[in-house]
């Protein structure tokens, strides 16, 4: 029988050099989602330390936020709430802005997305600054949810952002760094 070749979580991830802008190396997980054994490795490993864990909701950051989140929440059998870029929700919003490199952007989630104290899980492709993560942390805050933790397949230490919001009391979950 043919040895099947186990290609590391890591080595899934495609690396685009200059993208979007000179300088920035671009962590592209397209190819580990369309693997299906790396797909399913990576939702497996997010998944397990919360199965059990009464998590209400998996609330995942646009775009890529999405596509984890779903199949996440789907494994724990809880509900899934998006946190969109401005303008994309279409009932009653909280919005929160938070700095880019250079200006700002803004992130809403629909008022009513979460019960009072739902147990939450936030979920996006890569942390680098936490920007983005801390700004969806106090929107789900801000409605009532209960932060268990942030999870992301890739964290860029050295730009500091999980360590971040770990000082912010927040558990947080990685499953590979980059430079
Ligand atoms: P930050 O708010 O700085 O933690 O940035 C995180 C958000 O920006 C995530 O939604 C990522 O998808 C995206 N992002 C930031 N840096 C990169 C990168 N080097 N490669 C891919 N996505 C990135």
């Amino acid at each position: 029988m043919q040895a099947r070749r186990h290609v590391a979580l890591k080595d899934s991830i495609r690396s685009i050099p200059d993208y979007p802008k000179p300088g920035i190396i671009f962590r592209d997980i397209t190819t580990l989602l369309s693997d299906p054994r790396s797909f399913r490795r990576a939702v497996d490993a997010l998944v397990h330390p919360y199965a059990g864990g009464g998590i209400a909701q998996v609330a995942g950051i646009e775009a890529r936020g999405f596509i984890l989140g779903g199949a996440i929440a789907h494994q724990l059998s809880c509900g899934f709430v998006p946190i969109r870029k401005k303008g994309k929700l279409p009932h009653k919003t909280v919005k929160m802005a938070y700095a880019l490199e250079y200006g700002t952007d803004e992130i809403e989630i629909h008022v009513d997305a979460v019960k009072p104290g739902d147990r939450v899980l936030l979920v996006d492709d890569l942390i680098a600054t936490g920007g983005t993560a801390t700004a969806a942390i106090n929107l789900l805050k801000q409605i009532g949810a209960e932060i268990v933790a942030a999870c992301f397949v890739i964290d860029l230490p050295e730009i500091g952002g999980a360590q971040r919001l770990r000082d912010l009391g927040v558990e947080v979950r990685t499953l590979m760094e980059f430079e």
